[in-house]
């Protein structure tokens, strides 16, 4: 095994940077969410040593181990589908929960939120694809759901959360992006949001330059960065 994360870490960072500059927007703009499920905390520590902070993780069991034995300054996110009965292990440390896709689960953050004092922010996840494989709320009830989400005082709505179906090619989803840009614009401007709700997570290991130059602000990337997965 020789593998080199630091390595990783610096080719995916200039990859975003070179998207940025093709499009000229500003890397800064653009948050590395490094995606650690499965991956031992070894090879997180590995990159955070080389300057990493922002993680994600999609299974709370998991995400509650890694947080106990990592550094406290490292922010975590939740980016799974997530249990209503789940979210009280997660409410008191978790930097920002990305899979938001029911009001139900909006207002058990919003209690765990509370009981903690913390306002937490969150995600709307949206299935722009209409996969029925997939979480997410359709685009066309995203307004009414956000407007729902901002009545509750201790969860932020911060933006919008997409995974784009899988493609040989990843031109064949700029669509999904570009209608997630469009939406968060819209709600935007219904909300009277003041650009409050600028948060954009999309694009992966396989489509985040594409998603980059549709305006992405968080990248969620696991494989390039950690190798691929071994779920056995
Ligand atoms: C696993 C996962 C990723 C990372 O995918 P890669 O293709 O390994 O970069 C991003 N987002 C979500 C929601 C995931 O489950």
């Amino acid at each position: 095994m020789n593998r080199d994360l630091a390595a990783n870490l610096k080719e995916v960072r200039e990859s975003i940077a070179a998207s940025c500059e093709k499009c000229g927007r500003d890397p800064g703009e653009v948050c590395l969410l490094a995606v650690s499920k499965t991956k031992p905390e070894e090879d997180i520590l590995e990159l955070y040593k080389a300057g990493q902070r922002d993680f994600g993780e999609n299974y709370v069991q998991e995400l509650m181990r890694k947080q106990q034995a990592l550094p406290s300054d490292i922010r975590w996110h939740m980016i799974g589908h997530l249990q209503r009965n789940k979210v009280k292990y997660i409410a008191g440390f978790v930097s920002m929960i990305h899979s938001v896709d029911s009001l139900a689960l909006a207002r058990k953050i919003e209690s765990e939120a509370a009981k903690h004092d913390r306002v937490i922010p969150i995600l709307i996840e949206v299935n722009v694809a209409d996969e029925e494989s997939k979480f997410g709320i359709p685009p066309e009830d995203v307004p009414l759901f956000a407007k729902a989400v901002r009545e509750l005082p201790h969860v932020r709505l911060a933006g919008l959360m997409t995974s784009a179906p899988l493609t040989e090619d990843p031109e064949e989803v700029r669509f999904v992006f570009r209608k997630m840009r469009q939406l968060s614009v819209d709600i935007n401007l219904e909300n009277d949001n003041n650009g409050e709700v600028n948060v954009l997570s999309m694009g992966m290991s396989n489509d985040f330059r594409v998603a980059i130059e549709e305006g992405s602000t968080c990248v969620r990337i696991g494989t390039s960065l950690f190798g691929a997965r071994n779920y056995s």
